[in-house]
C-alpha cells in the first residue's frame, strides 16, 4: 500500500498514468489531502470508479489524539498523536505574538542519547513518514482552528537523521496548493550531525538552523551530548561557518542552562570565540527539569547572557511556556509510557 500523502504532485501524477486516469487529478488529489480529507470518499469531485482504484493501492494516514493538554498558564497545546502503527508522538502549539508556532517531532523517540533530553530515555523506534510530519501541522490547526505561521522541527527526534523524509515533508508544506508556509517561517534543530548540515547547506533553504550546542568545549559537550563523540565542536563549527557561507543564513545555537556543567564566564567567552567571523544568535533556554535526569537548572542565566553579550553576540532568554503540562517535548509520551508499564505499551516498542 502507498503513503499517498507523502507523495509530490509529480509522483501523483506518475500514479495516475499507472492508473490509467488524466494527470489533471493529481492536484485536485493534493488540496484534498492537504485540507485534511480521511478518505478518498471525501473527494467529492473524483469519480467514483478513481476513488475505488485509490482506495485499492494507497492508504490515508490519519493521526488520533491519544492526549491533548491545554496550558492554563498560556493556551500552549500539547498533542500525544496515536499513529498508524500504534506508535505516539507528540506535537505542541504555542502562541506568540508574531504567530502560532507549530513544534513537530521528526521520530519515535529518538537515538541521540542527550543526558538532559527525556526523548531519548528510551531510543528510536522508527523515523516518521513525510506525512505523519505534515499531518501534525494539519491536524493541529484543524483541530482548534488556529492558522498555523511557523513550524520548528523541535520536537522529539533528531531531523538530520532523517534528512529525506524531512527534505519531502518541506517541500509539502511549502507547497502552494497545500500548507504553503514560507521557508522563512520554519526552523529545523539539529544536535549537530555534521554531514547532514553539510547536505542540507548545498541545498540553500531559506529556513533557519539551529544548532543544539550546550556546551562550546567538548570535553563537556561529550559529557552530555554523545552525538560529539562523532563530530566534535570543532567539527561543528567547522560546518556551521561552511553553512553560513553557502546560505548567508544566520544560524541560532541553542543553549540549555546547566548548572555547574555549562554555565561558566569561560565557557560564554569560549562561544563568542567559536562563533566569530559569522552573524550568530544564542538562545539561552532555562532546563527543563526532567526527573530521570539528575542534571539540575542554572542559576547563572543572566549573568551569562550578559557575558555573551560583552562579546557583542546577542543573546535571548527562551520563554519558557506550557510549564503546567510537561510542554518540553518527550515529556508527555514519557509519562504516558510510564503510566502505561514502562516502555511496552504502544508509545513506542514494535
Ligand atoms: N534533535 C534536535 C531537535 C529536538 S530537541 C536537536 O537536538 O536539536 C529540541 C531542543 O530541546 C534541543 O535544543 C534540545 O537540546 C533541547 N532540550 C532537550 N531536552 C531539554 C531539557 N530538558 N531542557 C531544555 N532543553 C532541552
Amino acid at each position: 500500500m502507498i503513503d499517498i500523502k507523502s507523495m509530490t504532485q509529480e509522483e501523483l501524477g506518475a500514479l495516475l498514468r499507472q492508473l490509467d486516469e488524466p494527470a489533471f487529478r493529481s492536484s485536485q488529489i493534493f488540496a484534498w489531502l492537504h485540507r485534511g480529507a480521511t478518505s478518498f470518499d471525501d473527494m467529492s469531485n473524483l469519480p467514483k470508479a478513481l476513488r475505488r482504484k485509490l482506495e485499492e493501492s494507497c492508504y490515508i494516514t490519519v493521526p488520533t489524539v491519544e492526549r491533548k493538554q491545554i496550558s492554563r498558564l498560556d493556551g500552549t497545546v500539547k498533542y500525544l498523536w496515536r499513529l498508524r502503527d500504534g506508535n505516539c508522538i507528540e506535537t505542541v502549539l504555542m502562541h506568540y505574538h508574531h504567530g502560532n508556532t507549530v513544534c513537530i517531532s521528526s521520530q519515535v523517540g529518538c537515538r541521540m542519547g542527550c543526558a538532559f533530553c527525556a526523548s531519548a530515555i528510551a531510543g528510536r523506534v522508527r523515523d516518521l513518514s513525510p506525512s505523519e510530519m505534515l499531518d501534525q501541522v494539519l491536524f493541529t490547526t484543524l483541530d482548534t482552528g488556529e492558522d498555523i505561521s511557523n513550524i520548528v522541527l523541535m520536537g522529539i527526534g533528531e531531523p538530520l537523521d532523517n534528512l529525506n523524509n524531512v527534505l519531502r515533508f518541506l517541500e509539502l508544506v511549502h507547497h502552494r496548493d497545500g500548507l504553503h508556509i514560507g521557508m522563512r517561517h520554519i526552523s529545523l534543530s539539529t544536535c549537530g550531525l555534521v554531514p547532514g548540515i553539510d547536505a542540507l547547506a548545498e541545498l540553500r533553504l531559506q529556513l533557519t538552523l539551529s544548532v543544539s550546542l550546550h556546551a562550546p568545549d567538548s570535553e563537556t559537550r561529550s559529557r552530555i551530548m554523545p552525538v560529539n563523540r562523532a563530530y566534535d565542536v570543532e567539527q561543528l563549527f567547522d560546518a556551521c561557518h561552511r553553512y553560513f557561507e553557502k546560505t548567508g543564513r544566520r544560524i541560532s545555537f541553542e543553549y540549555a542552562m546547566i548548572d555547574g556543567v555549562n554555565d561558566h564566564d569561560w565557557q560564554a567567552d569560549l562561544i563568542a570565540r567559536r562563533i566569530r567571523g559569522m552573524p550568530g544568535h544564542v538562545n539561552l533556554i532555562p532546563l527543563n527539569d526532567v526527573v530521570e535526569r539528575p542534571l539540575k537548572p542554572s542559576r547563572r542565566i543572566a549573568a551569562f547572557q550578559k557575558r555573551l553579550e560583552s562579546h557583542g553576540l546577542t543573546a535571548t532568554v527562551r520563554r519558557s511556556l506550557g510549564g503546567d503540562i510537561d510542554a518540553s517535548c518527550g515529556q508527555l509520551r514519557r509519562r504516558a509510557m510510564d503510566e502505561k508499564g514502562g516502555a511496552h505499551e504502544n508509545l513506542g516498542h514494535h
